[in-house]
């Protein structure tokens, strides 16, 4: 090696080896205010980008089912391995839990899902799944990628935590109630607040949104059998017609939140599914339907499916049909809605507002949809929100559970930064406020 090439060497490395030991130490000489701008501006480093886009592509081009993330989770843990960061598995099948910081409290969680759904991706790219009938099309490899550059950026800056960060990565968010499994498992014990970020196509990249209450919809599936007397489909005098009391069930099921919910709680039934009969001269014996019901107040969700299972069960009875009505298809929970806790929406707001500008911080309107990271939020205080990543530039995006899903990769900077930012300043704020209380306290004696 000539003089120059060692020269240059040891400049690389002079710029290298101060970003990482520096980094030790750094939190604590800013100003809280300034730690979501410090993150951003590190998790939008070429190198810590080009992490969690290989990451996400990987996890992409691998999609797999709830409780079925074997693979991405073995990926999890091998990143996690990788940065020192201690971790328990398996939990809840295949969700792992890692821990960044003193080990002692406050304990704060940062959450991402794994799961993917059963779509053909039809979107033709280098990194298109590899499996077929799989897809990520709800963003869960780019909330994975995003919560593993938070670790990485949280594990770089362990010694300036006040406290300790939970990752959770858990199984089945699509239907399945992963979460509630998690809870079950323990993983929030002794934690005292939880954030969960998701990346709609429908904000702006830059921008956040979200509202303090109820933000998603608690949410349950019905099934119903109808069964009649099958036969010729020119003697109906001799059968028993499901098809026309289905038909009918399903106008009677519109009618439930026109006419008997009050119309300032909102509510939802809709009926997706349709099967009986296979050919044009043919009544069959049976048929099936089946669908979804949402609602924001509790006393509205179990009204819902107390008259969805009475309107199926009598409607059907009208045309001499006998039904039955399940509520749980593939054993899946219902979810309750998601309600984000006040104190810590406005918590979010600052630290967005720091991050982005408050311009940037948007109210989102509640939505019909539902996620289960309601079951997180409804076992302690807990903060959703949506992460923006629609750049007109690039066209428009699909929308989630489109086969033609496609994300932004710019958004995962974004993502890590607002995690990591969140965890750190929650630490920050629940030490100087225990600091208060005990001095108060002190005072007082
Ligand atoms: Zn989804
Ligand atoms: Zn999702």
């Amino acid at each position: 090696m000539g003089f120059s090439k060692w020269v240059s060497l040891v400049i690389a490395l002079h710029l290298f080896i101060p970003e990482f030991s520096n980094s030790e130490g750094v939190l604590s000489q800013i100003e809280g205010g300034q730690i979501p701008v410090y993150f951003l501006d590190y998790a939008k480093k070429p190198e810590l980008v080009d992490y969690m886009v290989s990451i996400r592509r990987k996890i992409h081009e691998n999609p797999e089912l709830g409780f079925e993330e074997f693979e991405t989770s073995k990926l999890i843990r091998a990143e996690l391995d990788h940065l020192g960061i201690h971790y328990k598995y398996p939990v809840a099948v295949t969700g792992v839990v890692g821990y960044i910081g003193n080990g002692g409290p406050p304990f704060v969680a940062i959450r991402a899902d794994m799961d993917a759904l059963a779509i053909e991706e039809a979107l033709e790219w280098e990194h298109k799944s590899k499996v077929h009938g799989k897809m990520h099309a709800c963003g869960h490899d780019a909330h994975v990628a995003m919560l593993l550059g938070a670790a990485k950026l949280l594990q770089e800056h362990r010694h300036d935590l006040k406290g300790t960060v939970v990752l959770i990565f858990q199984p089945a968010e699509e239907g399945g109630g992963g979460a509630r499994k998690m809870v079950e498992a323990g993983v929030l014990d002794k934690v005292d607040a939880i954030f969960g970020i998701h990346v709609p196509a429908r904000y702006h990249i830059g921008t956040v949104a979200s509202r303090y209450g109820s933000l998603l919809a608690g949410k349950g599936f019905f099934e119903a059998v109808i069964n009649g007397k099958g036969g010729h489909a020119a003697i109906p005098q001799h059968t028993i017609d499901p098809i026309l009391a289905a038909s009918n069930v399903i106008i009677s099921l519109q009618h439930l939140v026109s006419r008997e919910a009050d119309p300032l709680d909102s509510q939802l039934v809709t009926v997706a599914k349709f099967e009986g009969g296979g050919t044009f001269n043919v009544i069959p014996d049976s048929v099936a339907i089946g669908g979804t019901f949402r609602a924001f107040s509790k006393e509205g969700f179990v009204l819902l499916k107390q008259r969805i299972e009475e309107v199926v069960v009598k409607q059907a009875g009208v045309q001499r049909c006998n039904a039955t009505v399940s509520f749980h298809p593939n054993g899946s929970p219902f979810y309750p809605p998601t309600v984000n806790d006040r104190g810590l929406h406005e918590h979010f707001l600052d630290v967005a507002a720091d991050m982005l500008g408050t311009q940037n911080v948007k109210e989102a309107q509640p939505v019909m949809g539902a996620e289960d990271f309601s079951f997180l939020a409804e076992a302690i205080p807990g903060h959703f929100c949506f992460l923006g990543m629609k750049n007109e530039t690039q066209g428009p995006l699909a929308s989630s559970h489109s086969p033609f899903y496609k994300l932004n990769e710019e958004v995962l900077p974004y993502g890590a930064a607002l995690h990591a930012s969140l965890a750190t300043r929650y630490l920050l704020k629940s030490k100087l406020e225990s600091k208060s209380t005990s001095q108060a306290f002190h005072e007082e004696l």
